[in-house]
């Protein structure tokens, strides 16, 4: 087989190789070789621009489409993962990043920047677009219903679907709908079966989106109803065979009104919290090149999860104490506990800036004088909004989720098999154990003695707990607990049996609280005492529990200032981010470190370094005690300009709009600082 040098090819212009070159042939790289043909290398080429233009870059292996590909199909991806893989290689030449044990080693003769490698994949990623589309014209196939036909004709994902139908339809679970959707999936996906079948080709090349060709073809499954309640049944049809029942086409339009409501009020929400956070965002201004050398780290227990979203951070190698880069690869970290570098501990000078290293490899994709605040707050906030948005799309296979109990709160309940309710644990069984209700969470107690049969009563709609509180061993000397029963937005009520408990014992109330307390003595042990609505956790909750969770209130202060850990918060932003976007920790490492302050009790709303204290700010206080000029860009004025606060505490940060607020000032300082 002939052999040709990739170097040859660097030599001739994409335009002239389409010519000139055909059929198989060995392509030889800088550091190996690979048996390929004119198509491959051809699609290539256009990323190879960036090393005919930077010709000191050895050319690898990793710069053919082949090994971005792997056994992957060509995508609508794989041309940025094409040219992602040459444009780094550039760029560790040219303008040098970090070695793989962290240290920075940008080049001091360094006359290529990052815009300008920035500019030029933009170029080769639009000539790509140009020529490919009008180069490929006759490869281009279209799409009809006879193809969707076939994908369900096909044996394999009839057999996939027979579960579903095998059993009433008030017997199929979630578990039987994921898993059918499991089976078709991988019967499309798996490239065996309908290898022809343009449906099933662009799916393999990722061009549809496969929750929605899974609703056309497999079952559409749970629907639900605007206020995010799940409707009982499932629907098995899909969207190509038509709904023809009555149930399931009143069902379905539920998605539209949904997708309708969520565009209102819930988007305007989302969009204001996002208002507000680019606005305090704002205030971690700078991204300084190099590492402060601070010492201070973050703990991080790694799951496995972990690894992709953490990758370009930089933790502490313990035993060769080196800092060292985190990849997706690095399967040896998980079940330890990472060391982190994060922006929360910088010890960079600049009271509004942070390093890079405590930022992370990420830094690289950064654009010079970028505010790095306001890029990663929008980041977020982007992904939060759009989900909303989508919400019709995204909640296509509803399913709920389960309760998941904190070991501390495994001492008192244990969650029933149905992943649903919470029983008592059964340590408790020998002592005498009273539950207390809060009073607001159950206002009508009393009509469970005037109604005939408790069985009748709707309990989602007669009680709705958000914690429960247990008061364990004798009179006086009992230990009480409060329990969080609620998963994320959805909160327990009292379960039927918990009911004719009540209406059999009766209850005391607590005179100081007016709360209720319930004897628990007699008690059947194996009912369940309190169960969660069947009810899907929508986009706009998740959305409202972010910003609820930046934000928090001044209720909260006293408590969230000094109690609650920055390492714990960091943890569990993440956490609830991820539960379901896909956000990067370098982003919400700079989203957090925007809502710290040093200490509300000393007044210092600044953004804390390793030598102050931390502690976690409310953010309607921080912005007012931070520079007022991001409170006059955002409301409540009256408020601010009548704060004596306001004139008293003139220590305060810097902002960027602070020169629309005070012009004169501004300039000047700036005249005399030379800058
Ligand atoms: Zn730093």
């Amino acid at each position: 087989m002939r052999r040709i040098s990739a170097r040859t090819l660097l030599g001739m212009s994409t335009e002239y190789l389409w010519t000139a070159l055909h059929g198989d042939f060995i392509c030889v790289f800088d550091d190996g070789e690979i048996q390929t043909n004119h198509r491959e290398v051809l699609y290539s080429s256009y990323a190879w621009d960036l090393l005919r233009d930077y010709p000191q870059t050895p050319i690898r292996t990793k710069h053919h489409v082949r090994a971005v590909l792997g056994d992957k199909r060509l995508g609508s991806n794989t041309h940025l993962d094409l040219i992602a893989s040459v444009v780094w290689d550039v760029y560790d030449v040219y303008v040098g990043g970090y070695a793989e044990d962290g240290t920075c080693v940008p080049r001091a003769d360094a006359t290529v920047t990052l815009d300008m490698l920035a500019k030029r994949t933009y170029e080769i990623t639009n000539e790509m677009y140009n020529e490919l589309s009008y180069r490929l014209e006759e490869y281009v196939v279209s799409l009809d219903i006879t193809d969707f036909i076939d994908v369900l004709d096909h044996p394999k994902i009839i057999e996939a679907k027979k579960p579903l139908f095998s059993v009433p339809l008030d017997k199929v679970t979630d578990k039987m709908l994921e898993d059918s959707y499991q089976a078709v999936g991988a019967v499309i996906k798996g490239g065996v079966e309908l290898k022809k079948n343009p449906l099933a080709l662009a799916a393999r090349a990722g061009t549809v989106k496969f929750d929605q060709l899974l609703q056309c073809v497999s079952a559409r499954g749970r629907v639900t109803e605007i206020d995010s309640n799940v409707f009982e049944l499932p629907i098995l049809r899909s969207y190509t065979e038509g709904y023809r029942n009555f149930r399931d086409s009143l069902v379905e339009s539920r998605s539209a009104a949904k997708s309708l409501i969520f565009s209102k009020a819930p988007l305007q929400q989302a969009e204001y919290f996002s208002r507000r956070l680019q606005l305090m965002s704002m205030n971690v201004q700078h991204l300084h090149k190099g590492d402060c050398g601070s010492t201070k780290y973050v703990k991080w227990p790694m799951r496995k999860s972990d690894l992709g979203r953490l990758a370009g951070k930089f933790y502490l190698d313990e035993k060769e104490n080196k800092l060292k880069i985190i990849r997706k690869k690095d399967d040896h970290l998980i079940g330890k506990t990472v060391r982190l570098r994060s922006v929360m501990r910088c010890a960079h000078p600049d009271p509004v800036g942070v390093c890079s290293t405590c930022f992370g490899e990420l830094a690289n994709s950064v654009p010079d004088f970028t505010n790095i605040g306001h890029m990663c707050c929008m980041l977020l906030t982007e992904k939060s909004s759009q989900s909303v948005l989508s919400v019709k799309h995204l909640d296509s296979s509803a399913s709920i989720e389960a309760i998941v109990l904190r070991d501390a709160d495994k001492l008192y309940l244990k969650v029933g098999t149905d992943d649903n309710s919470y029983l008592m644990a059964d340590r408790l069984k020998d002592l005498p154990v009273k539950l207390v209700i809060a009073a607001e969470s159950a206002p009508n107690l009393n009509d469970v003695n005037e109604i005939d049969d408790p069985d009748n009563l709707n309990i989602a709609r007669f009680s709705e707990l958000e914690y429960v509180g247990l008061l364990v061993g004798e009179y006086g000397k009992a230990e009480g607990v409060d329990i969080l029963t609620a998963v994320s937005g959805r909160k327990a009520s009292m379960t039927h049996s918990l009911l004719h408990h009540i209406r059999r014992v009766g209850w005391d109330l607590d005179t100081d609280t007016g709360n209720y307390v319930i004897d628990m003595r007699d008690w059947d042990w194996s009912l369940p005492i309190l169960a969660l609505p069947l009810k899907h956790f929508n986009m706009s909750d998740h959305s409202r529990d972010i910003a609820k969770m930046l934000e928090s209130s001044v209720k909260m202060m006293q408590d969230r200032d000094k109690n609650v850990r920055p390492d714990d918060a960091l943890i569990e932003l993440y956490d609830l981010v991820n539960s379901k976007l896909d956000v990067n920790l370098t982003v919400l490492d700079v989203v957090l470190y925007e809502a710290m302050i040093v200490s509300a009790e000393d007044g210092d709303y600044s953004l804390p370094k390793p030598w102050t204290d931390e502690g976690l700010g409310v953010m309607s206080l921080s912005m007012l005690s931070r520079s007022l000029s991001a409170t006059m860009a955002f409301e409540d004025h009256r408020e601010a300009i009548t704060d004596p606060i306001s004139f008293i505490s003139t220590n305060r940060m810097d902002h960027p709009f602070d020169v629309a607020l005070c012009p004169r000032e501004v300039f000047e300082h700036l005249e005399r600082v030379g800058a």
